[in-house]
C-alpha cells in the first residue's frame, strides 16, 4: 500500500466532485484525486474519476449507507487515522460538499482532531441538474430568486421545512432528496400557494449517461415521475423557468442532453464518447463486441522477413485496431517502427491515419473514398502492376478489398492481427440497463451491428424511436440487413464524421422560434434604448 509520508500529519481534501460527469469535477479536485494516497468515495462518485487515482492509492467505498450516523462516524475515524499516518486523504462528495453533504461535519471532526484540511468547492446538482436539462434556475424577467430545499423532511412529523412560507418565498424551488416523496412535496408547495399549473421538471441522474427528464405541473408531476419509474438521485424543479427551459431546448437543438448508445468495443469507445460529450451529448457505453489480439508469431515473423527483403510495396491498414495490434506484434518480436523500413503505408480513414501518426508514421496514401472500391482504385493507381500489398487486420477481414486488388493485378496478403468476438453476458446486462429512452444508436462497424442485434436476441424493435447512425455505407448496409434502416450515415467514415452527421440530424430537428422570454427581453431593451 501507500507509504507513510515523513512530514508527520498528512492532510485531508474535502472535494465536491460535481453531479456525475467526471468533466464537472474541478481542476483542483482532479489534482487532489491524482495526488491522493487514500480516497474515500460513495455511490454518487463517478468510476471515471476514481480511475484517475494513482494505481497504488487505497480506495475505500464508504457509500453503502450514506446518511446513517454510524457510517458518518466511521468516515471521520478513517479520515483522521489515515491523515495521522501522514497520508494525503481525499474525501469525495457528490456535487458540493456543503450542500446537503456532510462536508461541514467532517471539517469539524478534523479540526477537533488537529488534522489539517482543505475544502474544494464543487458544482452542485442544485444548479447543475436543472441546467443539464436546459433549465436556468434564474432567468431575466422570469425568476429573480431560487431556493434549494431538502425533500427529506416532508414526510414525517419533524417537518423542519416550512413549506407554507417557502412556497412563495423564491421564484424557483429546487428540491433535493425528494423523489420518493414527490406527491407529498408537490401538495405541500401547492398548499403554500403555488398554482397547480406551475411548470415542474424532475431530472434524474443529471449529467450521467442515465440522465432523464420528466416534465409536468405541480398537479401532475408526481404521477408522471412515478409512471416513468424515476428514482434517486433526482431533483425537482418548480417554477416558470421550467417553461423557459423548454423554449430554450426547442431552440438549442443539437446534441445537448441526447442519450447516444456507443456500441464500440471496450478500449475503442473512448474517442467517440469524448467527441459526443464535447457537444453536450450523453454517451451510453454498451459494447456490442470485444476485440482481442490474434496474431500468430510465426506468420508475423514471415511477414517481417519479407518486409526486410522489400517484398511488399505497400502496407495498408483498414482500422486503428489493425494499427494497434500490428505494433503490439512488432513489440512482441522486440521490434519497433524501424522494421517498416522503406515500405509505403496506406491508411484507410482519418482515424487510422491518426493512429499511425501517433506511432510516428505519416501515411503515404489516404484514399478519399473509404469504400473497398475507392480504396482499391487509389492503391492500384499508386502501385506498379503485380506489386505486393500486405493487409494486417481482423482475422475475419472482409474479402472485398483483397479481391478487388487481386483483380487489379496486385498480389495481396491478408494477415490477421486481431479478432472480433461477440459480446458477453456482462455486455448484455449493460445494454438492458441502457436501452430505454435512447435518442440515437451509433455503429462504427458492421460487426458492431451484428453484435448489438445478437445482444438484443434479434429484437431490433427494442431500439424503436432511436435514430440509427452509421459510420459509413458498409455499416449502413449491415444495419439495413439486420432490419435497422440507417437514418444517418457519416459523409466521412471517422469519429468526427459520425458526430458531424449526428449534429446535422439533430439540429435539423431542433430549429425553432426565438423563446418568448428572449422576445420580451428584446422588447424591453428596445423600449429603453
Ligand atoms: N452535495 C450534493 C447533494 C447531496 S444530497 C450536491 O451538491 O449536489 C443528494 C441529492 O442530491 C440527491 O437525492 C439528489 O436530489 C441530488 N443529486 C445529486 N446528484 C444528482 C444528479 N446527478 N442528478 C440529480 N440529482 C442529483
Amino acid at each position: 500500500m501507500t507509504q507513510a509520508r515523513e512530514s508527520g500529519v498528512g492532510r485531508v481534501w474535502i472535494v465536491g466532485a460535481g453531479p456525475g460527469d467526471p468533466g464537472l469535477n474541478t481542476v483542483a479536485g482532479l489534482a487532489a484525486v491524482r495526488a491522493a494516497d487514500v480516497v474515500l468515495f460513495d455511490r454518487l462518485s463517478s468510476r471515471e474519476l476514481l480511475d484517475e487515482c494513482r494505481a497504488d492509492a487505497l480506495r475505500i467505498d464508504v457509500g453503502k449507507a450514506v446518511g446513517d450516523a454510524a457510517t458518518q462516524e466511521r468516515i471521520h475515524v478513517l479520515l483522521v487515522e489515515h491523515a495521522r499516518a501522514g497520508r494525503r486523504v481525499v474525501r469525495l462528495h457528490g456535487g458540493d460538499a456543503f450542500v446537503f453533504g456532510r462536508g461541514a461535519e467532517e471539517l469539524a471532526a478534523l479540526s477537533a482532531a488537529g488534522v489539517p484540511a482543505t475544502v474544494i468547492p464543487g458544482v452542485t446538482s442544485a444548479v447543475a441538474a436543472a441546467e443539464a436539462a436546459g433549465i436556468p434556475v434564474t432567468a431575466r424577467g422570469v425568476a429573480a430568486s431560487f431556493a434549494v430545499v431538502t425533500g427529506r423532511e416532508a414526510a414525517g412529523a419533524m417537518a423542519r421545512v416550512d413549506w407554507d412560507r417557502l412556497a412563495l418565498a423564491a421564484d424557483t424551488l429546487v428540491v433535493l432528496m425528494g423523489v420518493e416523496r414527490l406527491a407529498a412535496i408537490a401538495d405541500a408547495i401547492a398548499g403554500g400557494g403555488r398554482e397547480a399549473s406551475t411548470p415542474c421538471a424532475v431530472v434524474e441522474a443529471a449529467t450521467t449517461s442515465r440522465q432523464r427528464v420528466v416534465r409536468g405541473t405541480l398537479g401532475t408531476i408526481a404521477t408522471a415521475a412515478a409512471a416513468a419509474g424515476v428514482g434517486p438521485p433526482a431533483v425537482l424543479v418548480v417554477g416558470a423557468v421550467v417553461a423557459v427551459g423548454e423554449q430554450l431546448g426547442a431552440l438549442r437543438g443539437g446534441l445537448a442532453g441526447r442519450r447516444m448508445l456507443v456500441t464500440r468495443a471496450v478500449g475503442q469507445a473512448a474517442g467517440l464518447a469524448a467527441a459526443l460529450r464535447a457537444e453536450g451529448a450523453l454517451p451510453v457505453l454498451a459494447p456490442a463486441l470485444r476485440i482481442e489480439a490474434a496474431w500468430d508469431a510465426h506468420a508475423i515473423a514471415v511477414a517481417l522477413a519479407r518486409l526486410r527483403g522489400d517484398a511488399y510495396a505497400w502496407l495498408a491498414f483498414a482500422s486503428e485496431q489493425g494499427v494497434e495490434h500490428w505494433w503490439e506484434a512488432l513489440a512482441a518480436c522486440e521490434l519497433d517502427t524501424r522494421a517498416l523500413a522503406g515500405v509505403r503505408v496506406c491508411a484507410i480513414g482519418r482515424t487510422t491515419a491518426y493512429a499511425l501518426a501517433q506511432r510516428g508514421v505519416r501515411a503515404d496514401l489516404l484514399p478519399d473514398e473509404g469504400s473497398a472500391a475507392g480504396v482499391a482504385a487509389a492503391l492500384l493507381a499508386a502501385c506498379e502492376r503485380g506489386a505486393s500489398v500486405l493487409l494486417p487486420g481482423a482475422a475475419e477481414q472482409r474479402p472485398e478489398l483483397g479481391a478487388l486488388l487481386r483483380a487489379g493485378g496486385a498480389s495481396v496478403e491478408e494477415l490477421a492481427v486481431y479478432r472480433t468476438l461477440v459480446a458477453t453476458e456482462a455486455d448484455a446486462a449493460l445494454l438492458a440497463e441502457a436501452r430505454t429512452g435512447l435518442d440515437a444508436v451509433t455503429f462504427a462497424s458492421p460487426s458492431a451491428v451484428r453484435g448489438l442485434v445478437g445482444l438484443l436476441g434479434g429484437d431490433v424493435g427494442a431500439l424503436r424511436g432511436a435514430l440509427i447512425a452509421c459510420i459509413g455505407p458498409t455499416t449502413a448496409e449491415a444495419a439495413r440487413e439486420a432490419g435497422l434502416a440507417a437514418d444517418v450515415v457519416a459523409a466521412e467514415p471517422s469519429v468526427e464524421g459520425l458526430v458531424a452527421a449526428l449534429r446535422d440530424a439533430f439540429s435539423a430537428r431542433g430549429a425553432g422560434a426565438e423563446p418568448e422570454f428572449v422576445q420580451s427581453l428584446r422588447a424591453e431593451a428596445g423600449g429603453t434604448r
